[in-house]
């Protein structure tokens, strides 16, 4: 076929025929000639993403036309601002057909000269072949062009989940190969991970069955986008090869990876699991594979029961690991395994146990600790499900407290369910930092050891020894001395945290009587519920991202109500809400809203742009906040503006939203100043903005040009670098000249050696994590508001962030 770069906003036919294809998105069809010959045409590369936006389609699938029937009308300069190219494509898609491709030479007219002759091939001369109609019935094999896949980790869990999810919806059988001829089903997450695709690698999809074509037009075009994960990320998010395991010479340390931080004192406890023994002979087939399908199904039900506790406590991250094994449990791989040993006779708890094992190892055996950490999540349905075959009510064995938890590894459903009042930190020879279990642990605070030496499995149950989370090591029969000095730190730690918790609900005031509010950043209910009893104002900044990611498709507005309307709830009508829109695209891409690919994430498509270019999903999420208006002092706010036309268009939508649902309380409308852009025009925005709130991790990055996220400049982006404090000290200058209030909810707010310059600025609202909210007041109130001022005035006038932080630190070491 060809290619054209068009000038013109029109589609033609460029032959006689029959619309045999039309995707739902109109920026591609199929004319099928009366030869049989397909002409699929597609209007720009990676369009499929626009979902429609920008097409108008001018026929109907099943029309005839003559070559020049306009075909499809498009909007050129809106593509080409959105997509990667408006080059539009037109290939003849049954080649086999075609003898010779025969291109005119000079000028053509679409639609009325010829631009490529082409000659068939013998056999469709002579026959009339098959008609294309009756191959509808089953297409294929089809398979696409070579996809070179650019998501920097490769196809990892979560796109495979994507590719999985999406090629489940096709009746045809779908197929992943690699150059190297390595098949998977693509319909299997399992099977895509197991080919352990990388960056780079070139893959092919092929399909067979009566759909293959639109499974393919689809797919193919999803893979190339990158499965709706971003494609620039950091070389920390590439493939890692398994880690290198530490080994120590010293017989009373054990090395690992460090895998959620702190300090633990206590006696270790070994954890094991019996090998559940099942009988390999069956009933017959008829019978066991029902037996399977109702162990699957109570485990399903059991799995969504979890998401939903999870979901309730708006731990929406831990919700998404039991969906993921959810997933699983509908692996096509993993289930015709299991069936097979059925059909040979075999019992099914016996096939399945041999089913989920075998893929449970072979994941094991990847060299890449993303995937290799998979391995226990399949075995952890697979013992969910086997528990229901073979009704094997294990003992829970009884952990004493004080215990250090020392096992092979811990399954998801474990980590979830250890009981923190007796347990003080685990170790586990498998798993790595980045395994569910890791994640699980840290968003407990437990601290935790992974891929730790395998001879921890011998240590003798009821040893003393400390679990340091931070460098990933166990030790064994600390000295006295030395459980002594932790003893100490801890109990010292303790009672300072105990004194400000007694404390914490006297007001945040200074000696000399400025009030500074302390509120909470939160990312869900589950923290929302705590900030009343930490002495927490309100929560100065929900991050309501924590509903939107991790997850297959957009949650419904109810979701989203009931989610707002729970953290409003468990605040009270005294205090402040403040909810940020979402805050995603660039960086923090959405599976279910794949965005075309850029260049520079960071300064792309996020934040309230993404809000303005999507506004069904926005309209949806502000009148979901909106209900929560008579539950809390509710305010809503914007992230990323950069100019008064936006807060201007964002507010509009909200207060028409607002008065169509007839919501008669007060709602606040404010902005996140997290641009250079906003803090310099703070004066102008504040006549339209009810608050700021400063958010000094992005504003930093974008003042100092540092990615936040970037391995080796992140520890440069101090927030108190003085160009940055000269931004806070404008936003607070601008608001104050229009009486508009000023809070900081990045966090440099929870940083008790920045708090009095700060708070020396002006700033009217500190917002820290839920924990920090006591120590933040003590610190208040200990300050004095005409020093604070006096101190800012010296950092602003500093020449780096050194010279601020040494300056300050000083400062608390003499006040203290
Ligand atoms: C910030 O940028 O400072 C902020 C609070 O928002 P987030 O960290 O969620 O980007
Ligand atoms: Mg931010």
């Amino acid at each position: 076929g060809l290619a054209i770069d068009p000038a013109a906003e029109r589609l033609v036919s460029p032959c006689d025929g029959q619309v045999t294809q039309l995707h739902s998105s109109g920026h591609a069809l199929t004319v099928t000639t009366a030869e049989g010959l397909e002409i699929l045409m597609h209007v720009g590369l990676e369009t499929v993403l626009l979902k429609g936006q920008g097409f108008s389609p001018k026929v109907k699938e099943g029309q005839a036309v003559k070559a020049g029937d306009l075909l499809i009308e498009f909007d050129a300069d809106f593509i080409v601002h959105r997509a990667l190219s408006l080059l539009t494509i037109v290939v003849v898609s049954n080649p086999e057909r075609v003898a010779e491709f025969l291109p005119s030479e000079g000028f053509v007219e679409a639609g009325q000269s010829d631009l490529l002759e082409l000659r068939l091939a013998s056999t469709m001369a002579t026959a009339a072949g098959p008609s294309p109609a009756a191959e509808t019935d089953s297409q294929g094999p089809l398979a696409s062009e070579p996809i070179v896949v650019l998501n920097p980790a490769g196809l990892h869990a979560r796109p495979s989940a994507v590719l999985a999810n999406r090629a489940k919806k096709y009746q045809s059988r779908i197929s992943l190969e690699k150059e190297s001829g390595a098949k998977g089903n693509a319909k299997s997450v399992v099977s895509i991970m197991g080919l352990e695709v990388k960056a780079h690698d070139r893959v092919v999809l092929s399909a067979e069955g009566p759909d293959a074509r639109e499974a393919l037009s689809e797919l193919a075009p999803l893979l190339a986008s990158g499965l709706g994960e971003s494609l620039h990320g950091e070389p920390a998010q590439e493939p890692k090869p398994k880690v290198e395991r530490k080994a120590s010479s010293d017989p009373n340390v054990y090395l690992g990876v460090a895998a959620s931080p702190g300090l633990a004192l206590g006696q270790v406890f070994q954890l094991r699991y019996a090998e559940t023994q099942v009988e390999e002979k069956g009933q017959g087939a008829e019978v066991e594979k029902a037996l399977l399908s109702e162990a699957i199904k109570k485990s399903v039900s059991e799995l969504k029961e979890l998401q939903s506790q999870m979901r309730q406590k708006a731990e929406a991250g831990k919700a998404a690991i039991f969906a993921a094994h959810e997933e699983l449990l509908e692996d096509p791989e993993l289930l015709e395994r299991a069936d097979q040993g059925i059909d040979q006779g075999q019992s099914a708890a016996f096939a399945w146990q041999a089913a989920f094992a075998a893929q449970a190892e072979a994941l094991a055996r990847l060299n890449n600790e993303l995937l290799a950490g998979r391995a226990n999540d399949v075995r952890d349905i697979g013992r969910r499900v086997l528990a229901h075959l073979t009704e094997a009510k294990e003992a829970k064995p009884e952990i004493p407290k004080g215990a250090i938890l020392v096992a092979e590894d811990l399954t998801p459903s474990d980590t979830a369910a250890l009981d923190k009042s007796k347990i003080q930190g685990f170790a586990v020879v498998g798993g790595s930092a980045t395994s569910h279990a890791s994640i699980l642990a840290r968003a407990a605070g437990l601290p935790a050891i992974a891929a730790i030496e395998e001879r921890a499995l011998g240590i003798e149950p009821g040893t003393t020894a400390v679990l340091d989370g931070d460098k990933g090591e166990l030790r064994l029969n600390p000295s006295a001395e030395e459980v002594e000095a932790i003893n100490k730190a801890l109990r010292a730690a303790a009672e300072r945290r105990e004194k400000e918790l007694s404390e914490a609900m006297a007001a945040s005031q200074t000696v000399d009587g400025r009030r500074v509010k302390v509120v909470a950043n939160v990312g869900g209910l589950a923290e929302a519920v705590e900030i009343p009893g930490l002495g927490g104002e309100g929560v100065g900044l929900l991050r309501s991202e924590f509903l939107f990611l991790q997850r297959v498709e957009a949650p419904a507005q109810s979701e989203q109500e009931a989610a707002y309307v729970g953290v409003a709830k468990a605040l009270g009508p005294e205090r402040d809400l403040v909810v940020r829109t979402l805050d995603v695209g660039g960086d923090k891409p959405l599976a279910y809203m794949p965005l075309p690919h850029e260049v520079n994430p960071f300064l792309g498509v996020r934040g309230i742009r993404l809000n303005l270019l999507g506004t069904d999903l926005f309209r949806a999420q502000v009148r979901a906040i909106l209900r929560a208006a008579p539950y809390a002092r509710l305010h809503i706010m914007f992230p990323m503006v950069t100019s008064v036309e936006e807060l201007k268009e964002a507010k509009a939508i909200v207060l028409n939203e607002k008065e169509a649902l007839g919501v008669q309380d007060e709602v606040k409308i404010g902005v996140m100043v997290e641009v250079p852009a906003a803090a310099l025009l703070a004066d102008v925005m504040a006549k339209e903005a009810d608050f700021f709130s400063i958010g000094t991790n992005d504003l930093t990055q974008y003042c100092l040009a540092i990615d936040r996220g970037h391995p080796r400049l992140a520890k440069m982006a101090d927030a108190l670098h003085p160009a940055v404090l000269r931004l806070i000290d404008l936003t607070v200058k601008g608001a104050h000249g229009q009486g508009k209030w000023v809070g900081v909810c990045g966090g440099v707010a929870g940083d008790v050696v920045a708090g009095p310059a700060l708070i020396g600025l002006g700033v009217d609202e500190l917002s820290v994590s839920g924990g920090s909210i006591p120590a933040v007041k003590a610190l208040i109130r200990r300050l004095s508001y005409a020093r604070c001022q006096e101190i800012a005035q010296e950092a602003l006038k500093m020449k780096n962030a050194k010279e601020v932080r040494d300056f300050l630190a000083q400062e608390a070491k003499e006040a203290s």
